[in-house]
């Protein structure tokens, strides 16, 4: 239904409008602009003033998972679900990131092609959630890293079938696992797992069918195969090494700008607790690959150990820790992850014929990042969402690493530590 918001800022991705207008149709944008140039057309329609407020573009996670819960064994969880309760669980995740303002969201990593049907229920209005984009099951060597959500493959033949396969399943874009990773047994994150003629293969078969590639790279080597392929984002991009240090190659971070490859770093709620438990510096050379003029996007990784869907803002948060201004935070969430994952053309600004994917929030997000927290309505696509108050708290903290049992990839990044320190 039609309707006219009116807020002290509206902050288009463009630029800021004060007292802004914005209007919406059933389900785009239709006018943007300061409230003493609303064409008379308008006028008339229902309003709602939010004094004190700012409208932004929906936000956008680039990177989650909806079948892992969060917890803190989720991989443990999904390998023992069935399908039926995979499904279930997906649409709660989903609903959880519309609940903190994530309008769209690209799921790098689901098994059965579920998030396909979870993609499709959301467009067609049967589910509630972010708009998806899906990559079905990574593309991983065998007994490689997330290897049971069933994308193994080896041979070069074998990765253009699973190609072809995931294109005629319906996926939006590959993901590949170029390195190791933190989840999986038997997998660690500084070693390649694919060499850089069998990426090429993924990237070239996945050109040939109009779909970008994503490529989980943590280590060097990993990272430098990926980039010699050609894929569309990193995500990571950590610059690991065998004794879990950071290892920042600049002559390889000029390589990734040069080609407009974007990073997702992967920053989530737990980087101050990973730092403060391992070591570790999360995301100290950020500023610099920006600086260079690498294109950054936001992406948490929701779901997995001990980031729940919910915990968006905390990300965004710290990455204004790591120095970077609210303003450019902000693109990370919008305009620029619109970029990466395509959608700039529909999403990610608030400007006529986009989709109406807009949050209204209480305060200045210039001033305080944090207000993006302080939600006063969710549109997506049009629709309303009101978070469902008191199922979780969006502004309680994370409850990191609180289980006994920690999880491998954590026990991983430990021994590894003690290993530098000895
Ligand atoms: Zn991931």
């Amino acid at each position: 239904m039609p309707e006219v918001l009116t807020a002290p800022r509206v902050m288009t991705g463009d630029q800021t409008v004060t007292d802004g207008v914005v209007v919406i149709g059933d389900r785009t944008v239709d006018w943007v602009g300061p409230a003493e140039a609303l064409p008379t057309e308008y006028v008339a329609l229902p309003r709602t003033d939010y004094p004190g407020s700012t409208i932004t573009p929906g936000l956008i996670d680039c990177h989650v998972h909806l079948g892992f819960d969060g917890g803190p064994t989720p991989a443990a969880r999904l390998r023992s679900e069935t399908d039926e309760q995979q499904l279930v669980l997906m649409l709660h995740s989903a609903r959880d990131l519309l609940g903190v303002g994530v309008t769209t969201a690209r799921d790098l990593g689901a098994r059965a092609y579920l998030d396909v049907v979870v993609r499709d229920a959301i467009a067609e209005g049967l589910a509630r959630g972010p708009r998806m984009i899906v990559a079905g099951p990574p593309i991983t060597v065998t007994g490689g890293h997330c290897w049971f959500m069933g994308g193994e493959a080896d041979s070069e033949d074998d990765l253009r079938r699973m190609v072809r396969t995931h294109h005629k399943r319906g996926v939006d874009l590959i993901k590949v696992m170029s390195t190791g990773g933190f989840m999986t047994t038997g997998s660690a994150p500084w070693y390649a797992q694919f060499t850089a003629a069998q990426l090429a293969v993924i990237v070239e078969e996945a050109r040939r069918v109009d779909k970008p590639v994503a490529a989980h790279a943590h280590g060097i080597e990993g990272i430098r195969r990926a980039v010699e392929a050609g894929v569309s984002t990193l995500e990571h991009c950590s610059f690991v090494t065998e004794t879990n240090e950071r290892r920042f190659s600049e002559p390889l971070a000029a390589r990734i700008a040069e080609q407009g490859i974007f990073v997702c770093p992967t920053i989530n709620v737990n980087a101050p607790y990973v730092a403060e438990l391992t070591g570790i510096a999360v995301g100290e050379h950020l500023k610099a690959m920006h600086e260079m003029g690498i294109r950054i996007i936001a992406g948490t990784d929701a779901g997995v150990d001990n980031t729940p869907h919910h915990q968006y803002l905390g990300a965004l948060e710290y990455l204004v820790t790591l120095g970077f201004r609210p303003e450019e935070v902000l693109a990370m969430a919008t305009t620029e992850a619109a970029a990466a994952l395509g959608v700039d053309a529909i999403t990610g600004r608030l400007a006529p014929g986009y989709d109406a994917d807009l949050i209204v929030v209480d305060g200045d997000p210039r001033a305080d990042i944090a207000v993006l927290g302080m939600l006063r309505r969710v549109i997506a696509r049009g629709r309303d969402y009101l978070p469902d108050s008191g199922r979780f708290d969006v502004s309680a903290p994370g409850t990191p690493f609180a289980s006994p049992e920690h999880t491998v990839d954590l026990q991983l990044l430990i021994e590894a530590t003690r290993r530098r320190q000895a």
